[in-house]
């Protein structure tokens, strides 16, 4: 009697500190997979891209992308950190949601670095500075020198304030002593659509929007902010390169859930996006598109945590000297 009795009471402490008795059977309807801009943006096609295979690793249980807009993404974000913490609502956060908005945003319901599950970085996402077809000038330091001319007349397109597109190029501005007229859309594939259409005239942007329309020649890549080139557009310059060495940053967009998530519905989550970014498929659908895909280390929920905390850290001095910077430019 005793022996089974221990045994019992061995099973059930081995069920409840893996939690599979808990949610054995979770996913067992759809996910709610969040994108806190317009369809169509760098946000949307990688949570598309990743949430397509992570759906297959979770037994064929969809992934419905709900895109819900706004405010640089912090509509989004609050109404996802809001939702139940059952693994049936995740989220696609990134450098804006959950890095440079709580500097820009005072009342913001949420703080990046308490209010979430991380579950994982997804793709880091370098930027550039791009024009329309027909814009006179061909290369960045003619694009510098045109703005400075016509200051506050170009047009450009952002997906709202604390945006990634907003926030790259409020540092742009403020490194080169200029800045157009700032036109907020809902995410940066709407944004894209005008700038082909030549109804705007430039933006700072994640390459995965832009490859296809670069490559087509639908619009001009003037530089990349990253140290080396990217494999994905090889003739597009560096900023260094491009003479404009101070001017480097890249965005970075990863999946988060609310806070207090169960552990073993977590793990899966953690375990379906691990083979979504080892699956070669996923892996070439990202890189084509200008990826930089994180290494098992950087995968990780806690790896995602220490960005988060460094981001917040990071942004708030560098975007309050920017605005200040800009500020000033105006006054002149
Ligand atoms: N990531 C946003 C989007 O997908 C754009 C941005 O943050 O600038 O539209």
């Amino acid at each position: 009697m005793k022996r089974s009795v221990k045994q019992a009471g061995i099973a059930i402490a081995a069920v409840l500190a893996t939690g599979t008795g808990a949610h054995a059977d979770y996913p067992d309807r759809q996910i709610t997979f969040l994108v806190p801009f317009a369809a169509g943006g760098p946000t949307d096609v990688i949570a598309r891209i990743v949430g397509e295979h992570m759906s297959r690793s979770l037994g064929g249980k969809t992934m419905i992308v709900e895109n819900v807009a706004g405010a640089g993404g912090t509509t989004g974000i609050t109404r996802a950190a809001a939702a139940a913490a059952d693994g049936y609502t995740i989220m696609m956060g990134h450098m804006g949601t959950h890095g440079a908005a709580p500097a820009l945003y005072p009342n913001i319901k949420y703080d990046p670095t308490k209010d979430f599950t991380p579950i994982g970085l997804a793709a880091g996402t370098p930027i550039l500075v791009v024009t329309k077809k027909a814009f006179p000038a061909k290369d960045l330091k003619s694009f510098i020198a045109y703005l400075k001319a016509n200051d506050g007349k170009v047009t450009e397109a952002h997906a709202g304030v604390g945006s990634v597109s907003h926030t790259s190029c409020t540092l742009f501005h403020s490194v080169i002593g200029a800045k157009g007229a700032r036109v907020t859309y809902r995410g940066t594939g709407p944004a894209l659509n005008d700038l082909v259409a030549g109804q705007v005239d430039y933006g700072c942007d994640q390459i995965v929007n832009l490859v296809p329309q670069i490559v087509s020649g639908n619009i001009t890549a003037l530089a990349i902010a990253t140290p080396q080139r990217s494999p994905a557009l090889p003739d597009v310059p560096t900023t260094k390169e491009a003479g404009l060495p101070e001017f480097e940053v890249s965005a970075w967009n990863a999946i988060f859930g609310p806070k207090g998530m169960p552990k073993d519905v977590t793990d899966k989550l953690v375990g379906a996006l691990d083979k979504a970014l080892d699956d070669e498929t996923t892996r070439k659908r990202l890189l084509d598109l200008g990826s930089i895909l994180p290494d098992k280390d950087g995968r990780t929920p806690a790896a995602l945590q220490k960005l988060v905390e460094s981001e917040v850290k990071r942004w708030g001095p560098v975007l309050k000297a920017a605005m200040a910077t800009e500020k000033a430019t105006e006054a002149k």
